[in-house]
């Protein structure tokens, strides 16, 4: 009786200590929306941006900055962890007037001739503006290169982006900022469309799931990711903070589709890219 006590009792508690264990053990997250840009380079060092990421358990980092430097600055410092994308802007001011400045791409050229990216993003885009010949080159080039497309833009400039190439890979930052009817009727209609869902809220409107937000994720497991957004210094500590309330919300839903959201779908679709780009 005793020892089948003492072998029960040994059984619960390597049971209670594996549940501790694996709750203890953070999900692993890929933030697929970290910028670096020139005024939060002034006041965080690239040493403790790192930090920060690391602190937050994130995983793998998708970055642009204005300009190039503060990407190039963290990739050098942390390979395993950042994965770079090139914003085509050499400041803050170039967000505004971009679309209609020829030397934004002589910029982007001289940038895909010196370093290696995933992406061209995030660049801020709508409407018809997308059919002007700076946008039209820039897609071009992505073509080119094989590289992902990051776009805050409305759904008008989406649809014409995927005319101008219909096999373009196009990642739909903060999933527009439209609702998730909308992102879900996209998602079905342009397979190559994936969707982050930085700085927005009202998929955890009183700390919970949204009903309408749920159902996006359960029919595209496959098509969303998570984001912090750090466009301005300050943001970048708010990075531990927006990882754990990924981690709480993304526990509302099945751990396969919390896993996809929460780093896979960025691994595969942007982390492998690079891995091969590296290697040959
Ligand atoms: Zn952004």
């Amino acid at each position: 009786m005793a020892a089948h006590f003492i072998a029960y009792s040994t059984a619960m508690a390597t049971a209670l200590l594996w549940s501790v264990g694996v709750v203890a053990q953070e999900m692993p997250l890929f933030d697929a929306h970290v910028h670096y840009s020139h005024d939060a380079r002034e006041t965080l060092p690239t040493r403790e941006a790192i930090a920060l990421l690391r602190k937050a358990g994130v995983r793998r980092a998708l970055v642009s900055s204005s300009d190039d430097e503060g990407t190039q600055r963290l990739l050098n410092a942390a390979p395993d962890l950042i994965i770079p994308e090139l914003r085509p802007y050499r400041t803050r001011s170039d967000v505004g007037t971009w679309v209609r400045e020829p030397d934004i791409i002589r910029y982007v050229e001289e940038c895909l001739a010196k370093y290696r990216y995933v992406a061209i993003g995030e660049f801020h885009l709508f409407g018809a503006d997308a059919d002007l010949p700076v946008p039209r080159r820039m897609v071009e080039l992505a073509k080119k290169y094989g590289l992902m497309l990051h776009a805050h833009s409305d759904v008008d400039a989406i649809e014409r982006l995927f005319k101008q190439d219909p096999n373009a890979r196009i990642l739909w930052a903060h999933s527009g900022f439209t609702d998730p009817a909308s992102v879900r009727a996209m998602l079905r209609k342009h397979k190559n469309l994936w969707a982050d869902l930085a700085f927005r809220a009202d998929h955890v409107p009183s700390g919970e799931l949204a009903p309408e937000w749920r159902g996006a994720f359960l029919e595209f497991p496959n098509r969303f990711m998570v984001g912090s957004d750090t466009y301005i210094a300050e943001r970048w500590h708010f990075i531990p903070e927006h990882a754990s309330t990924a981690r709480r919300w993304l526990s509302e839903l099945p751990r396969e589709v919390a896993e996809r959201i929460g780093s896979k779908n960025g691994k595969e679709i942007l982390g492998g890219a690079f891995a091969k780009h590296r290697i040959d």
